[in-house]
């Protein structure tokens, strides 16, 4: 083998020695001849480990070979090469090495040696990778958002975008984004705030709603905007638009919807008023009919049957009524203490007559911790048990309506009612349908059962407003189920017995009546007077002022809506000028919507009851303002 002769190399030995990098001389024939401290340290081998291993030896087994054939095809005219590669260390770290290589050769152009010169750059590779890292994932963050991204600079100008923008804009980045003025897209005048203030003020994002587009139109936009910083210095922005054109339809349609469905709610809400008005007339008149003692038989069991379809009517269309009145969010609850027990008797007695009728035995548990008096919306809850009660006995011919109650275990504050019957039960796949509006499981041409559909849906948003939730379960054949919950808190005091003062020990009050429609003055005076009350009738507001300042009245029974000056002024009124010598005020309305109970009161009257006026409540209010 042929051997570099040492001293034929000329180097300072000094700089061998003590260099920071590696130095390694090499034979022509490309083995390792003897490398200085540097190199030993660098690699963790010894000298003589070094000693006549190829160049190639030490380097990274993933790294393309480098031999002397590879050497010499990489030198220059200079004889000179450089390579950056990774090599192995003893210990089998990994480094990277910058490696120069100088070919000495002698006057005859034969190569004598070659001297390698080796910089450890492991760490500026690191940084180096990091420093790509991270620009990838911005490229990546920009390349992959699905948001447009732009940059521009402080000159206003737009510096790069991708392809979202493009595909928002219409314009193609390199040929006609990168330079356009951004005001292009957004308008001057955002672009201007954009540079003056939204380094310390972002609200600026919510003023650009729009992108202007090549073709001239519009994109509706969601835009946030971030400051481009570089070595601390700010050198322009990114806007970043998400597009909601789609969203925005979305929420227009379904606005329109919203508005489109509480508006047939309120014009349901005010036929339905409409409608109860007269039958307000049907029903009384009917009642006081009845009441007279020279009818024959024939006359009376025609009334009977006006007064019974009046009924239905008035049923059909309270649900009616109440639904929509749900609907347009118009409700409100009436919470009071009360009795739960003398709740579900009430509403017994109510299914009673028809549950006798087929023989059924109606029963209720109510669990020993379940409290007697709570507060609560005492008439919504009769209001679901009422129908379910009502549904029970529909469809149930024989055996038993039960009713539970129990309280909810981890939860003290809830209530779960179950009302149970051995029925003809619902098919499995219809239980949630029912509760829809109009939905019956018999189709409307093959009815058993009557009834408008309406009863199931109106107790879930009932149910709701209590806080709770129904369903129902049933096999198909064996009877159903129905269960709902309730928000309620036990009663603060005891609920005051209702004092059952009888028609005969009730004094006589003075009472004046005003209201506009014959029918209702005529009603509800004849219903009056049968109760032995003196009642003077006023057919307006002024009337009415008139008539309290005439003469002292202990009750005013008054109509909201009357011709020359309505109800709520006349009550306003009557009571500045009378102060405590006010007769109590009562408002009648014919229709009970959220807000007219807090009107009437804030007009300074006293109660208020609603059309068509029941004869139970009128006693109520009598036996009260006694
Ligand atoms: P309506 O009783 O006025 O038809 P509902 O909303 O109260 O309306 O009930 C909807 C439908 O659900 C009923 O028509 C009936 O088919 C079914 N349903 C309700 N309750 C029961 C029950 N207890 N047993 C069997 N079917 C019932």
């Amino acid at each position: 083998m042929h051997r570099v002769n040492l001293n034929q190399v000329t180097f300072n030995q000094q700089v061998f020695d003590h260099a920071s990098f590696g130095i390694a001389l090499v034979s022509p024939e490309g083995l390792i001849l003897t490398v200085n401290p540097a190199m030993e340290k660098m690699f963790g081998y010894t000298k003589e480990e070094f000693d006549s291993k190829p160049v190639g030896a030490f380097s990274h087994p993933d790294e393309p070979r480098i031999g002397l054939e590879e050497l010499q095809k990489l030198m220059n005219e200079d004889n000179e090469a450089q390579v950056e590669r990774r090599y192995l260390t003893k210990n089998g770290e990994v480094i990277w090495g910058l490696v120069s290589f100088k070919l000495f050769v002698n006057e005859s152009n034969k190569p004598l040696y070659y001297i390698a010169q080796m910089i450890n750059i492991t760490r500026q590779k690191e940084s180096e990778r990091r420093l790509q890292e991270s620009v990838e994932r911005y490229t990546s963050l920009k390349k992959y958002n699905h948001d447009a991204v732009i940059s521009f600079g402080l000159d206003g100008r737009i510096i790069n975008t991708n392809k979202v923008a493009e595909k928002l804009t219409g314009y193609v980045t390199e040929t006609e984004l990168i330079g356009m003025k951004l005001s292009r897209l957004i308008g001057t005048e955002n672009v201007n705030k954009i540079l003056e203030k939204s380094l310390y003020d972002n609200s600026i994002e919510h003023d650009i709603g729009q992108l202007a587009t090549k073709e001239g139109k519009f994109v509706e936009v969601l835009a946030s905007i971030a400051p481009i910083f570089v070595s601390g210095q700010n050198i322009g922005f990114y806007l970043i638009c998400k597009d909601i054109s789609e969203q925005k339809e979305l929420l227009l349609a379904k606005e329109a919807a919203e508005t489109t469905n509480k508006a047939k709610s309120e014009f349901l809400a005010m036929m339905s008023h409409e409608i109860r008005t007269p039958m307000n007339g049907v029903i009384g008149m009917t009642d006081i009919l009845l009441d007279m003692n020279d009818l024959n038989e024939e006359q009376r069991s025609c009334i009977e049957v006006i007064r019974q379809s009046g009924e239905t009517l008035l049923n059909i269309i309270n649900d009616i009524l109440d639904l929509s009145k749900i609907e347009a969010g118009r409700t409100e609850l009436q919470e009071e203490n009360f009795d739960l027990r003398l709740c579900i008797k009430e509403c017994f007695s109510v299914v009673s007559s028809k549950a006798e009728e087929k023989k059924l035995a109606l029963s209720y548990t109510l669990n020993h911790d379940v409290p007697d008096y709570i507060y609560g919306d005492h008439e919504r809850l009769k209001q679901v048990l009422l129908n379910l009660l009502g549904n029970a006995v529909k469809f149930t011919s024989k055996g038993s309506i039960a009713v539970k109650v129990e309280r909810t275990k981890n939860n003290p504050n809830q209530l779960i009612f179950t009302v149970k019957d051995t029925g003809i039960g619902i098919n499995p796949d219809r239980l949630e349908d029912i509760f829809e509006p109009f939905s019956q499981i018999d189709s409307f041409m093959n009815r058993r059962h009557e009834g408008t559909g309406l009863g199931l849906a109106i107790s879930r948003r009932v149910v709701h407003m209590l806080g709770g939730e129904i369903h129902a379960e049933s096999d198909g054949t064996d009877g159903s189920a129905f269960i709902f919950t309730i928000q309620y808190q036990e009663a603060s005091e005891p609920v005051s017995e209702n004092d059952s003062l009888e028609l005969a020990d009730m004094i006589q009050s003075n009472i004046l009546l005003a209201e506009d429609n014959p029918v209702n003055r005529l009603v509800m005076s004849k219903m009056l007077e049968r109760m032995g009350q003196k009642v003077t009738v006023v057919t307006n507001g002024k009337e009415a002022i008139e008539a309290v300042q005439r003469e002292p009245f202990d009750i005013v029974f008054m109509d909201l809506h009357m011709p020359v000056l309505n109800g709520l002024d006349a009550s306003q009124i009557i009571k500045r000028n009378l102060k405590e010598k006010s007769p109590r005020i009562v408002a009648v309305t014919a229709n009970a919507l959220k807000g007219d109970r807090e009107k009437c009161l804030d007009a300074g009257m006293d109660e208020y009851i609603s059309k068509p006026v029941k004869r139970e409540a009128v006693l109520k209010l009598l036996r009260q303002f006694a």
